[in-house]
């Protein structure tokens, strides 16, 4: 049996009659860039995140960049995100000239408020509170922290589109929080694509501005912007592929809760709050000898990947930043044991078992005892 560690094709294939009818309606309209099918796909993004306002972009990383440049966050400025995050979370914060800022996370991979707390100065602007894998970060202790001191919480809700933090949605938490709907995520399109939800009109308005070059109208700008628009045609896609949304979500959790029950004793699974609504971008466990392991789980056709092997402070683009190895020993140790299995709606449910199956038997094969 093969079960590679993605399988975009699979969906695409179910969906495909609706998606060449969207292509060909939006050929025919010759409505390419923003337009109706744009507010109509926003308007769904909204509804989903209990939010007002839905801003489109082009992606996830311009999201970051332009939730900051919103919020006036710049040169000088500090931002506080999560070591253990995709390169972007922090590329955002360079990319307008602001000074990344790192604390180290806790057991559920999310930031951990106290070291959130420590790592504050007088030049704090932002928080980027990433909810990795899908699992929301404590925003009620984040808040807590941050309410009093002015400073700004932005969600990186990329990988957590649909999850929710105590019966609220995610992207309704922070000040403002950027999705990412690249091909990968949760609800992936066929391409390049990501939004900002915000109950903050204001923002939402100039977020508009600023995403089309600052224009205000055909002809005038009323300050510097840059092009990130979303393409109507993946507003197009987007439109259907949001109506499967909770049910993949759904499938997602299933095949995560099966994983759970089966593997915790011998691996170490995902931790989660009772009360919320994890997604499970991916399903991370942890393990002894995880490269041994990787490989003889390809051997029995088992894919498998690492995010991410190396954290962001020990990157290359991090060198001028004041961090070495041994700042962020929570991140730094995960980095060396965790591993994601397979986990997409498409798996069918042989292909779970085969899964859980064969970690298994490597597992004792390997001897290797459960990280506690
Ligand atoms: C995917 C991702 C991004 C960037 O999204 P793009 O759409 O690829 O630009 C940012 N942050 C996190 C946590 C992500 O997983």
């Amino acid at each position: 049996m093969k079960v590679p560690f993605v399988h975009l094709g699979a969906q695409f294939h179910t969906l495909e009659k609706q998606l060449v009818q969207a292509f060909v309606q939006v050929g025919c309209s010759g409505e390419y860039i923003q337009g109706d099918t744009v507010k109509e796909f926003e308007l769904a993004l909204a509804h989903l995140c209990q939010c007002s306002q839905v801003v489109s972009v082009a992606n996830g990383t311009d999201a970051l960049i332009l939730a900051l440049k919103v919020l006036n966050i710049g040169v000088g400025d500090e931002v506080i995100t999560a070591p253990n995050s995709f390169i972007a979370s922090a590329g955002a914060i360079a990319a307008v000239g602001a000074s990344i800022r790192f604390a180290d996370v806790g057991q559920d991979y999310n930031l951990d408020i106290q070291q959130v707390h420590h790592a504050i100065t007088e030049h704090t602007k932002a928080i980027i509170a990433v909810h990795l894998t899908g699992n929301p970060v404590d925003m009620d202790a984040l808040t807590k922290l941050t309410r009093d001191r002015g400073i700004y919480i932005i969600e990186d809700a990329s990988q957590a589109i649909d999850a929710a933090y105590k019966g609220r949605q995610v992207g309704s938490l922070g000040d403002l929080a950027c999705f990412s709907l690249h091909p990968l995520k949760n609800l992936g399109l066929l391409g390049d694509a990501g939004f900002i939800a915000t109950n903050n009109v204001e923002l939402a308005q100039r977020l508009r501005c600023l995403r089309n070059h600052g224009l205000i109208s055909r002809d005038e700008a009323i300050e510097w912007g840059v092009n990130s628009r979303l393409d109507a045609i993946q507003a197009a896609f987007g439109c259907i592929k949001i109506k499967y949304l909770k049910q993949w979500t759904a499938r997602f959790q299933n095949i995560a809760g099966y994983f759970h029950n089966n593997l915790n004793d011998f691996v170490l699974c995902p931790l989660s709050r009772a009360d919320d609504k994890p997604v499970y971008h991916n399903f991370v466990v942890q393990v002894h000898q995880r490269e041994a392991l990787r490989h003889q789980l390809l051997d029995a056709g088992v894919e498998t990947k690492v995010h991410y092997p190396i954290p962001l402070h020990l990157m290359p683009a991090a060198r001028d930043l004041p961090y070495a190895l041994g700042s962020f020993p929570v991140t730094e140790q995960q980095s060396k044991h965790i591993m994601s299995l397979p986990i997409y709606p498409e798996l069918s449910d042989s292909k779970v078992e085969y899964i859980v199956e064969q970690v298994l038997k490597k597992i004792k094969k390997l001897k290797v005892p459960r990280i506690q």
